[in-house]
């Protein structure tokens, strides 16, 4: 595990990118939240980000998130892997956001049980925007009528978008070509529905300034700022 000292050098090296790259495509860094991701690290990576004012991270798994939230006070978790339905009564009231709704399936049980809870469950639709069969998201061409669906659930209530970009380490273009993708499904549906859906959670570690460039709101970073497992 990190220590305290090399999670700040790495908090600023990240920041510092994020502005650059804001500077760059004529963006505000006010703009772009940094969600630090905690997954397969122990609760105490989540401290060192509230020590360093960060009150939200990333996890992409159900039960490890349930666990560190049992031992954290403050902090607001989004879920950002794959749900599995029989999970869904886990996690609704209790993420901040849950980025990874990627089907019907998914959104009708997440519905059901805030509506039993009596909660209004923030969401974003994931999204594979890159096309990508080794990722789960919905496809671009399914999203409006997913949308439709959801925005007909008055228990959910939807913030945006994720996507996760195919893994292409030596091709920025497939990042970037992704990110766009999703930015402009973003204004459709927007235009469509009448609604902002205002969050674009978009860019990983390795692909941050692509995200940027294309309007980005949430960058999820685990290895730049806590280092490879
Ligand atoms: C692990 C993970 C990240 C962070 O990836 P890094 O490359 O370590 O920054 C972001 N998003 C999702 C969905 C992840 O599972």
């Amino acid at each position: 595990m990190i220590s305290e000292k090399e999670f700040s050098r790495n908090l600023s090296t990240v920041k510092e990118q994020i502005e650059k790259a804001c500077y760059k495509y004529g963006r505000s860094a006010e703009d772009v939240t940094l969600l630090p991701v905690t997954k397969n690290w122990p609760v105490d990576a989540v401290k060192i980000c509230e020590v360093n004012g960060i009150k939200r991270v990333g996890e992409n798994r159900v039960q490890e998130a349930l666990q560190k939230m049992e031992s954290t006070q403050g902090t607001g978790y989004d879920l950002i892997g794959h749900l599995q339905s029989n999970k869904a009564k886990m996690v609704v009231g209790k993420f901040s956001c849950i980025q990874s709704v990627d089907s019907f399936k998914i959104l009708d049980k997440l519905a059901k049980i805030a509506n039993e809870l009596n909660v209004k469950q923030p969401i974003l639709l994931q999204v594979n925007a890159g096309k990508d069969p080794a990722k789960f998201g919905v496809s671009i061409e399914e999203v409006p009528e997913v949308l439709e669906k959801a925005l007909n659930l008055s228990s959910l209530r939807v913030d945006g978008f994720m996507t996760i970009a195919p893994y292409a380490p030596d091709n920025n273009k497939v990042a970037r070509d992704c990110f766009a993708s999703l930015c402009q499904l973003r204004e459709r549906m927007s235009e469509i529905y009448n609604e902002n859906f205002q969050e674009l959670s978009m860019g990983m570690s390795g692909d941050l300034n692509e995200a940027i460039a294309e309007g980005s709101t949430m960058i999820r970073v685990g290895s730049a700022l806590f280092g490879l497992r």
